[in-house]
């Protein structure tokens, strides 16, 4: 793609459940597993020209079951194991609190979302969603796209693996609203 052409786009991933397996309170970095077409699908976005970008819930600091830095290992691996795939997650926002915290992070409250397309200075119609809870869609008018998570019963509509739902979000920003083709 020329640098005429180009056009900032970031793509806002969930983490547990869309493209790592959800443990459920993971606090074992060896506990990281993807999910089925993770790394392709991460790939896919990357050639497209999407900046990768994780947006994760972690209440399990609130509850107790682990701390930050637990949670900061866990990414460093995570970041690691995308590294030896030829990928790079430009930055990765986590919400540390409880639901009955109150805060703005914790999806489906938008604060995260906000705060990754300040920083990455894209507006709503430049970014796409790809989670696979209801939590994840919709917020800060962001296009979302949903996954069904390994190992969960499916959810009518939603893209069988995250490879599909790359395509559906390279889809959704294709230039000119035309869908590509692959
Ligand atoms: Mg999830
Ligand atoms: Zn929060």
């Amino acid at each position: 793609m020329s640098e005429t052409t180009f056009r900032r786009r970031l793509a806002l991933i969930d983490r547990d459940g869309t493209i790592i397996v959800d443990k459920v309170y993971l606090s074992d970095p060896d506990g990281i597993e993807f999910a089925p077409g993770a790394i392709e699908g991460l790939q896919l976005l990357r050639d497209a020209g999407f900046a990768l970008v994780l947006i994760t819930n972690q209440s399990g600091i609130a509850r107790g079951y682990f701390d930050v830095a637990t949670l900061e290992r866990i990414h460093d691996r995570l970041k690691f194991m995308l590294a030896a795939e030829g990928l790079q997650l430009k930055a990765i926002y986590f919400c540390p609190h409880g639901p009955d915290d109150g805060c703005d992070c914790r999806k489906p409250a938008p604060g995260m979302i906000r705060k990754a397309m300040r920083d990455f200075a894209v507006r709503p119609h430049e970014a796409v969603i790809i989670g696979d809870s209801d939590a994840d869609m919709g917020a800060a008018g962001v296009p979302g796209v949903r996954v069904a998570a390994p190992r969960a019963s499916a959810t009518i509509g939603a893209a069988h693996d995250f490879l599909e739902a790359a395509r559906r979000a390279r889809a959704l920003l294709a230039p000119n609203g035309r869908t590509r083709r692959d």
